[in-house]
């Protein structure tokens, strides 16, 4: 049995899921709930959104996962983030559910965030606490804006991709390597190393999930060849 997001972080084989796959999607699922700087996201809320509504509140705190689609349920999941921060930083608790029903929630210290990790082992989140603080409307939309021009100068965002492929070796730049080691444009079938981000893969037309997995042990392998480092994958692949 696999929980799904808004499957923003996987890859899914051409031959679907062995397996029950479950989806938080009702209206109750995606409620937020706002008291005073404390924010409760319930899985199946859209991130980008609240970044939004954030943003109009005054609330500072998530503004750093400008650009990062997916739900508040995969994320906390993933620790989504990258340079400007991530969600882990202002997550307090989170509420969860056992394969039983049983449900309980975890707080920090208890609760880790670490680089695109949690120690979440539960199969269900349910719900997310934040704090965030309160802020200057007009420049926590000046950050969104310079995070979203950024994105959109950096990465290949009108294209079909699954975000980073790989997790960034500790201190070092997955995207970088790959791109020094020329595999910029490296293509098999409708799967492409993106010329504009090499930790991209960019899904073409007619592009199978098979092409995307064989691109990425392409990439590993050239990789590990040039710099003796195995990548790691930060997507998920579904089979
Ligand atoms: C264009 C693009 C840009 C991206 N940029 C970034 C970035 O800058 N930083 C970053 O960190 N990521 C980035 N990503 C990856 C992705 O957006 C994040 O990982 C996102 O948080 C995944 O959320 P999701 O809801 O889509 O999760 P999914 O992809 O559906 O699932 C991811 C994982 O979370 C689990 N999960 C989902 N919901 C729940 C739940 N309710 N309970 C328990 N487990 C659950 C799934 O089982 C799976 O293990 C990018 C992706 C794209 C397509």
């Amino acid at each position: 049995m696999r929980v799904l997001g808004f499957g923003s972080n996987l890859l899914i084989s051409d031959n679907g899921v062995k397996g029950a796959v479950i989806k938080l999607d009702t209206e109750q699922f995606a409620r937020t709930e706002f008291e005073e700087t404390t924010l409760t996201a319930w899985a199946g809320a859209e991130l980008a959104k609240l970044v939004l509504t954030c943003v109009q509140k005054g609330m500072s705190g998530l503004e750093a996962l400008t650009g990062i689609p997916g739900s508040v349920g995969g994320s906390v999941k993933m620790n989504a983030g990258g340079n400007f921060g991530d969600i882990g930083a202002v997550v307090e608790k989170v509420t969860l559910m056992d394969n039983t029903g049983g449900v309980f929630e975890k707080s920090k210290p208890e609760l880790i965030f670490d680089y695109r990790r949690t120690n979440i082992m539960a199969p269900f989140i349910l719900n997310a606490q934040m704090q965030l603080s309160q802020g200057d409307p007009e420049q926590i939309m000046r950050s969104v804006k310079e995070i979203w021009i950024y994105k959109k100068n950096n990465q290949p965002l009108n294209t079909k991709n699954s975000g980073c492929i790989f997790k960034n070796p500790r201190g070092l730049s997955a995207g970088a390597m790959i791109d020094r080691a020329g595999l910029k444009g490296l293509q098999v079938g409708g799967a492409k190393v993106s010329e504009k981000h090499a930790n991209f893969i960019v899904a073409q037309k007619g592009c199978t999930s098979k092409d995307v997995s064989r691109l990425i042990d392409a990439v590993k392998q050239r990789v590990k060849e040039h710099f003796d480092i195995e990548l790691e994958l930060e997507i998920e692949i579904w089979e």
